[in-house]
């Protein structure tokens, strides 16, 4: 028997959208067209909306999974002319409006395609098959338990050049994830490796981060660069600049000066492409992996289907000639403006250019440690880490996750501990760990 509700929603006379991918973007579009006259589908392979820019906490135990992630049920509940189905799109088909699911096809009168991005290993196929990513929550969950149960491996460990490869971790990539990647692991070394792996002498941990450019940051300012570089520095993270990795397995790396570095853990933080499904090849700029977009979001060939955020690429606008960045606040404004574009066509109004305001770049390092280019201004330290907190705190998407992950930055100020240190679901390897044979203790 169908429930009311969804004879309700069923029977809404209103255009269908169809929205693919429920993130940033994806979400901003459910709840700007909630009670709107349109009748919205959202499809995502995911249950729930993940907010990326808080990842790294949870890869490096100072955040539960649950703290920054939020199910798409709970956001539509109250939203009568909004559903939701967990599917993968694998297919567009524009001439019939169709979208082809693991589920089943959907029909749509406007397509809304927020789709992300994914890891650009830039051809190297050997990082690809050995190197952890973090886009994902289960990734997160996966880096997690590997550095941990590294650290359980290196207390077992007889040879000492066993122990160091257990206990080097690198980090490719020096943009915002790398750099707050390795700052978190060398905050695990100071606190919590120091005072409860005792057995063991943390000195021997180094957390390696590598670039190919000259600086870390890239796309901050020369002065958020440095302090970057100088606080990643005092916390004891080796940064090697202008160094690339070229190949490497699941017990070493390979870089182009031919030298090589054991690690049973790398880290790629190197690049995202945007994310992209058959069928739309007309509007896809290949290079970029990303789908050419006019400035109101919409493909040029198939005026009914809206591209936003990271997938997107809009040339138009003077300001941004190679495209806006792939950034959370990108994909909100483009939300935005569709949902503004999308009441005003409802009531035969003209559609607005987008206009990207960029509010600016921060990245924390660590304990009162981070850095903050907004316009002109370039700061670093304790304020920057305060704003830093502020900013991240107020955009999640639920009061729970607010209060979750403001307990537990508290906690962790008192306490000088990374909490949540739990192997729940071991991480399994292609290959072994170790590459020795296992000598028992007595
Ligand atoms: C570790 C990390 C840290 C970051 N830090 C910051 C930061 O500090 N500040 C900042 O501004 N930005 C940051 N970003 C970038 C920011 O998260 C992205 O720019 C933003 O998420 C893009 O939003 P979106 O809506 O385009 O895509 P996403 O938020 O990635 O959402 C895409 C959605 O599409 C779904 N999807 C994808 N393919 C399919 C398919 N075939 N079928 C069904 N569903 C699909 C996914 O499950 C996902 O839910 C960070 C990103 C990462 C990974």
């Amino acid at each position: 028997m169908r429930s009311k509700a969804k004879i309700e929603y069923d029977m809404l006379p209103y255009p269908k959208v169809l929205v693919v991918g429920g993130g940033f973007a994806g979400l901003e579009v459910i709840q700007g067209l909630a009670g709107q006259p349109y009748k919205v589908m959202l499809l995502d392979r995911q249950n729930h909306h993940c907010f990326q820019p808080l990842l790294y906490q949870v890869a490096t135990a100072s955040l539960g999974a649950d703290s920054i992630a939020h199910p798409f049920r709970r956001t539509i509940g109250p939203m009568s002319n909004v559903a939701y189905r967990m599917a993968e799109v694998q297919r567009v088909d524009p001439k019939k409006k169709v979208v082809a699911t693991n589920i089943g096809d959907f029909e749509y009168d406007i397509l809304v395609l927020a789709l992300g991005s994914t890891t650009n290993f830039f051809g190297n196929r050997s990082m690809e098959l050995h190197a952890m990513q973090l886009k994902s929550i289960s990734q997160a969950l996966d880096i997690r338990s590997d550095f941990l149960q590294d650290f359980e491996a290196a207390m077992a460990q007889q040879v000492e050049e066993d122990r160091r490869r257990c206990l080097n971790f690198v980090i490719v990539g020096a943009g915002p994830t790398g750099v707050e990647l390795a700052g978190s692991l060398a905050e695990i070394k100071r606190t919590v490796v120091k005072r409860e792996y005792r057995e063991m002498d943390s000195n021997m941990m180094r957390i390696v981060l590598i670039d190919s450019n000259d600086r870390v940051l890239k796309n901050f300012s020369e002065k958020a660069s440095a302090n970057a570089q100088r606080y990643l520095e005092d916390l004891g993270v080796e940064v090697r600049l202008g160094d690339r990795v070229v190949g490497g397995d699941d017990d070493r790396i390979e870089l182009n000066d031919g030298s090589t570095l054991e690690t049973n853990t790398v880290i790629w933080a190197a690049g995202v492409k945007g994310v992209t499904v058959p069928g739309l090849e007309a509007d896809l700029n290949e290079r970029a992996s990303r789908y050419d977009v006019d400035r109101t979001n919409a493909l040029k060939h198939h005026p009914d289907v809206f591209v936003l955020g990271d997938c997107a690429l809009m040339t138009d606008d003077a300001d941004w000639p190679r495209g806006h960045p792939q950034v959370a606040t990108v994909a909100i404004q483009q939300g935005q403006l569709l949902v503004r574009n999308l009441i005003a066509r409802s009531k035969g109004r003209p559609a607005e250019a987008f206009s990207y305001k960029d509010k600016g770049s921060m990245a924390v390092i660590g304990r009162r440690k981070a850095v903050v280019d907004i316009g002109r201004y370039s700061f670093g330290g304790t304020f920057a880490w305060l704003l830093w907190m502020f900013v991240h705190v107020i955009q999640l998407v639920s009061f729970r996750n607010r209060m979750m992950v403001l307990f537990n930055w508290a906690w962790k100020y008192i306490s000088w501990k990374n909490t949540i240190r739990l192997i729940i679901r071991p991480y399994v390897r292609r290959n072994t760990v170790v590459s020795r044979p296992f000598v028992a203790h007595e």
